[in-house]
């Protein structure tokens, strides 16, 4: 287990930047963020615009949950037009990018996707895919040692110059809509890390669904907000920062929006856990500042942490309990 994931993997760097450029659109006088670039937003599930109740505030940017069917987003959320230009623009937003190339990070991204292929490739025959939102390539790579054909589509040209001329794989810099793809022709798109960055995620789904082919699927995977990370760290969890996650999804909630935009679930589950974080924060330490140590864990717990055996029955339940980190759904049209 890396203990030290923050700093290996460069997420310290990339936390201060994304801080500033976050302050920047903070309105001094209420403490919040401006209503010069957000606007208050109806519920991105059902449309509901009043019944919600704010459930924190991080830095800032206050995050609500939908009281009539659950959805956890941030309200009012900083308008399209600026988010679209931040991905060509936003230094923090490059810097992420420097996260996803380190190699501890790909290597955890990689485990994660050879387990949803082994999944995937147990619901369809084809071997051909487009990955939305592809960034860097790390699902493209496994896609290919796995014998697939993948395109993906992505726009930071950053990571799109590196997932093309670093490893060689076929991607573009755009929408997928740009591209011409005829309705009914895609037999699997997949969009890991997407829906949540999204101010009209149904619109996005409803447009997937129509490029699939009759026995298409959609594989999506979003962060988890009843992960045990961010069920126990709530707005000190770096999963909610207003500006880059607009929406936090449960099972529950990633079923509905599926179903709403024409999809049939076929499976849904989550996978890996966070616990370096976890384990310095029961110990009452910051949670991200620091490599882990067990010295003031209880003994019982400790052993779940420092023996391997032990540790993986330990993820394996917080997988099983609903509580991993990401949460990844396969959907037929
Ligand atoms: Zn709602």
């Amino acid at each position: 287990m890396d203990i030290n994931f923050t700093k290996t993997t460069n997420r310290d760097i990339y936390r201060q930047q994304l801080e500033q450029e976050l302050a920047e659109l903070i309105d001094p006088k209420t403490g919040r963020v401006s209503m010069d670039v957000a606007e208050y937003v109806p519920c991105l599930l059902c449309g509901e615009s009043k019944r919600y109740k704010e459930l924190f505030v991080v830095k800032g940017y206050p995050h609500v949950r939908c009281e009539v069917c659950g959805l956890v987003y941030a309200n009012p959320q900083v308008n399209e037009m600026r988010l679209h230009a931040l991905y060509g623009s936003s230094k923090a937003n490059d810097l992420w990018l420097d996260v996803l190339m380190s190699s501890a990070e790909s290597k955890t991204r990689y485990e994660l996707y050879e387990r949803y292929f082994v999944l995937l490739e147990k619901f369809t025959e084809y071997r051909r895919l487009v990955d939305v939102g592809c960034s860097i390539g790390d699902l493209l790579v496994v896609a290919a040692r796995r014998g697939w054909d993948g395109l993906g589509f992505d726009l930071a040209q950053k990571a799109i110059e590196f997932a093309k001329n670093k490893r060689g794989l076929n991607v573009q810099l755009g929408k997928i809509e740009g591209f011409g793809f005829e309705k009914n022709s895609l037999p699997v798109i997949t969009l890991t890390g997407v829906l949540e960055h999204l101010n009209k995620p149904i619109d996005t789904l409803a447009k997937i669904r129509d490029l699939l082919t009759y026995d298409g699927l959609a594989l999506v995977q979003v962060p988890n907000l009843h992960s045990l990370h961010n069920m126990l760290l709530h707005e000190r969890s770096t999963s909610f920062d207003g500006r880059n996650h607009l929406i936090f999804f449960t099972a529950e909630t990633l079923s509905k929006i599926l179903k709403l935009s024409g999809f049939k679930v076929r499976h849904i589950g989550t996978y890996q856990a966070v616990t370096h974080i976890l384990c310095r924060y029961i110990q009452y330490y910051p949670p991200y500042e620091g490599a882990a140590d067990f010295k003031y864990l209880p003994e019982k717990i400790r052993s779940y942490f420092e023996n391997p055996e032990k540790h993986g029955q330990l993820i394996k339940w917080i997988e099983d309990m609903g509580m991993g980190r990401s949460l990844m759904a396969i959907a037929s049209k």
